[in-house]
């Protein structure tokens, strides 16, 4: 995946911006408020997705404009592709020139992957953050996996209404078996993928993280599913039969709390470095390591699946990484696009190949 040209119009505080990057490393550096992360949004578009700052469209057009646009030429399957955004109160798609009910068409087509600052929750925060992470990543891979999840949890807030109603009429009781059995199977599976998934990460992860440390620590990943005791090479089957059991222990106390107790809605992905959970005991910089480590393996994992390298866009990273890592990042990315902002054109002296701009005002700049 290579963006050849990009064209923007009216979007955020860019008025006209007409870039053609370089396949390797872009830089884009300045001042702050200058419109860095503003262009990585745009591109981050593309993907089909919402913003990564959870932007509202309206919020895209410039100022005192009516309208914006986003437009690329990128290589894609072997091919030159065009892609397009219309924003002018409503959204409109085009790809391949060919209008598109909604930008969901460009998923799987344009592909990326981005980290920006928000994304140091995906460590730092509860666990709903690291289940969405994987939950995303494995419906890029495979895309049945967007219903089942979609199934599960219209099983589970069903399964929920019943344990509140059962309180005022017990004879429902009766039918709650029904409810664990569906909750089980589905939950079952659903941990089994979250699982391979986790450790496919991991592989890649791994690798990314001992390059970032100087293989001096030691990253690893681990599905932790609550309430149960789940081991590596066990089947779908097997854990669903694990689930049904411990729902049926439970119920009692999902009864008294009118909500289900165990099951992949309760689940965590442990990080640790040297061990150690990273979110209790992780520096700044192994915080920010370590998100970027699981970012880069989910690149990997989707262009290995995919035949087809994801984008990568790197918002403000280059902070709380010392010089090793910041090195390290810079020239061991090799076969992706990447595009990188920074304030500071310093940390970027030792970069092999790439193309440096600078961000201001709006506008773009080659150096
Ligand atoms: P930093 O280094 O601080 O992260 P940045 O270069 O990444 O800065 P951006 O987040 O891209 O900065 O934002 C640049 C500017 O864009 C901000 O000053 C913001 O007010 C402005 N901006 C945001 N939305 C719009 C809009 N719809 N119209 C015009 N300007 C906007
Ligand atoms: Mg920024």
């Amino acid at each position: 995946m290579k963006i050849d040209r990009l064209d923007l119009e009216g979007f955020r505080n860019i008025k006209t911006l007409s870039v053609a990057p370089c396949e390797t490393v872009n830089i884009i550096y300045g001042d702050n408020a200058q419109g860095k992360t503003n262009l990585l949004e745009a591109i981050w578009l593309l993907s089909g997705a919402k913003s990564f700052r959870g932007a509202k469209d309206a919020e895209f057009v410039r100022f005192g404009e009516s309208r914006a646009c986003i437009e690329a030429v990128f290589q894609c399957g072997g091919r030159e592709q065009t892609s397009k955004i219309l924003l002018d109160g409503k959204k409109t798609a085009w790809l391949n020139d060919i209008k598109k009910d909604s930008v969901t068409a460009f998923a799987g087509i344009f592909t990326a992957v981005v980290f920006s600052p928000s994304h140091l929750g995906l460590v730092k925060d509860g666990p709903a953050g690291r289940r969405k992470f994987l939950d995303t990543s494995i419906c890029q891979i495979t895309p049945r996996y967007i219903g089942m999840i979609g199934q599960y949890q219209r099983i589970l807030l069903q399964r929920n209404t019943l344990l509140k109603d059962i309180s005022y009429a017990p004879d429902l009781m009766d039918t709650i078996g029904v409810w664990d059995e569906k909750l089980a199977v589905l939950g079952g599976a659903i941990i089994r993928m979250r699982m391979e998934y986790t450790r496919r990460l991991m592989k890649e992860a791994q690798a990314i993280y001992n390059g970032i440390s100087m293989e001096r620590e030691a990253f690893s990943l681990f599905y932790r599913p609550f309430g149960l005791s789940v081991k590596e090479g066990q089947t779908q089957e097997e854990i669903a039969v694990q689930l049904r059991e411990t729902l049926i222990q439970n119920r009692a106390e999902d009864l008294r709390t009118g909500a289900t107790g165990v099951g992949p809605h309760r689940d965590d992905l442990e990080i640790t470095i040297d061990s150690r959970s990273v979110r209790a005991f992780g520096s700044q910089g192994q915080q920010r390591s370590s998100v970027l480590a699981l970012k880069l393996a989910e690149s990997r994992c989707i262009g290995e699946i995919l035949q087809e390298k994801p984008v990568i866009l790197l918002d403000d990273v280059m902070s709380e990484l010392d010089q090793n890592r910041r090195e390290y990042l810079l020239n061991h990315l090799t076969g992706s696009q990447i595009f990188i902002t920074c304030c500071d054109k310093g940390y970027f002296t030792r970069l092999e190949g790439g193309r440096v701009f600078r961000m201001e005002n709006g506008m773009l700049e080659l150096e």
